[in-house]
């Protein structure tokens, strides 16, 4: 507590004031961050500083990896590119190369944010993983752990704190009965590279997002052979249509057509190009693409060629899982088929509950905040969360400008105070 009275007492004189206390244990160490700290070098974390440097704010970067956009550089597969055009993905202050495609590689997309991080000096404190933030009502401040690679503690104290560690910070492995029979290779899609290693090999492949739908292709072009399980009902749109993307038609419909009225045009076009997909084992779900995104966050398979393997044969669907067996596996209708490897594309999940304690702001049950979208990005004692909207890059952008407002005003409050105090003193 006399660290932080002290650390308090020379902030007030210097704004930019950051140091490092040396505590009697030489593995613990408290530091004073006097302009927000962010949690999570992603997409979101660095956008968050881009538009804090821009308005003259320093923060804090810290990162639990090695590297800057974890889950693009570490945890996606190789043929990944954006799976919305590239002007509904870009981040504030800096547009994307005007030679990159319409949907940039993934390597383009992280070439992309390694620039933009050089472009405005982030420099994110790496391998620290955040273990725990609370507020300390008494000091007024967040006191926020991180653990390094070797164990290493740190304490930071801050005023403000940028939660940025995604929606998709933990893999959703689910439990299946008789996985320990099974004895092939079982692995979540952020393992999975390429279909390169499954050449000649019967593969399930569990969940039909996105994800699901392109490694089920990838596999194929591998020559490998694909099965998917669908359990629910799941809108597969094309990734264009009418000469625009889909994504990018929708947007600009909607600026003038009530919801449901885009959805039902969506669904014309898509039967027109797709053919009916329940013929195919791909149910729609009762409400339209778009206000079932809205609803309940699921969002809708743009189409980039998987449908037409699923039409030729080349991807066989099957219906949930009902138990493993050796190198094989029991369906729900009854049948049984036999795989060598299994690719579980069953999404992702927030951590912050695991780290951030407070009761008010993120329900403990998703990691989500609670009030929806677009005000869910602001919480109290200086709490924010940027890129939990469920609406990818374009609501990370909306979080970090307001993100980025918001401190700003505190910020420039507290210089004048600053001011008014060093002068008088
Ligand atoms: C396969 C795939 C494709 C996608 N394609 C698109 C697309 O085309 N367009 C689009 O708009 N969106 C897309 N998305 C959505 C995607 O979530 C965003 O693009 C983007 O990565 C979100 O950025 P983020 O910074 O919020 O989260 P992340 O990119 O997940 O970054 C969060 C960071 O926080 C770090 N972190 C987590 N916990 C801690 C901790 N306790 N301490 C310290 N650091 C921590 C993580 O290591 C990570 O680096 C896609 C998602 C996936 C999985």
């Amino acid at each position: 507590m006399d660290c932080l009275r002290e650390i308090r007492g020379k902030q007030a004189h210097d704004p930019m004031f950051m140091e490092k206390m040396n505590t009697t244990s030489s593995s613990w160490r408290c530091i004073c961050v006097p302009g927000p700290l962010i949690v999570g070098a992603g997409p979101s974390g660095l956008a968050t500083a881009a538009c804090l440097k821009e308005k003259g704010v320093p923060s804090v970067v810290l990162e639990r990896s090695k590297c800057i956009a974890s889950l693009w550089q570490l945890k996606t597969y190789d043929r990944l590119q954006l799976h919305l055009p590239k002007q509904f993905c870009e981040l504030p202050l800096m547009g994307f190369p005007a030679d990159f495609p319409t949907y940039p590689t993934k390597q383009q997309f992280v070439d992309y944010l390694e620039a933009y991080a050089r472009e405005f000096g982030i420099e994110p404190r790496f391998n620290e993983t955040v273990s725990r933030a609370e507020y300390d009502a008494v000091l007024g401040f967040w006191r926020v752990k991180s653990v390094g690679i070797k164990g290493e503690v740190m304490e930071y104290v801050c005023r403000w704190l940028v939660a940025a560690t995604g929606e998709n910070a933990e893999a959703v492995v689910p439990e299946m009965e008789g996985k320990g029979e099974f004895g092939g290779d079982i692995r979540h899609t952020s393992l999975y590279k390429s279909g390169e290693e499954f050449r000649g090999k019967r593969v399930l492949v569990v969940g039909c997002g996105n994800s699901g739908m392109e490694v089920c292709l990838d596999l194929c072009n591998h020559n490998a052979r694909p099965s998917l399980v669908v359990r629910d009902a799941v809108h597969v749109l094309p990734r264009e249509m009418l000469g625009r993307s889909t994504f990018g038609l929708s947007m600009w419909l909607l600026k003038w057509l009530p919801i449901r009225f885009v959805d039902r045009l969506l669904l014309i076009v898509s039967w027109f190009m797709l053919g009916d997909t329940a013929r195919f084992g791909l149910e729609r779900p009762r409400l339209g693409p778009l206000e079932l995104k809205n609803l309940s966050g699921k969002t809708p398979v743009l189409d980039v060629g998987t449908l037409a393997s699923i039409k030729n044969g080349d991807i066989k669907v099957c219906p949930s899982i009902k138990r493993l067996k050796r190198f094989a596996v029991e369906f729900v209708n009854g049948e049984t088929d036999s795989f060598e490897a299994i690719i579980l594309a069953t999404g992702y999940k927030s951590n912050v509950p695991s780290w951030l304690k407070e009761g008010e702001m993120f329900s403990e049950k998703d990691g989500y905040p609670r009030r929806p979208f677009p005000n869910g990005w602001k919480g109290e004692n200086g709490l924010y969360a940027v890129g939990f909207t469920k609406r990818g890059l374009l609501g990370t952008s909306m979080d970090a400008k307001r993100i980025a407002d918001d401190i700003e005003r505190c910020w420039k409050h507290d210089a004048k105070h600053r001011t008014a105090f060093t002068r008088s003193s």
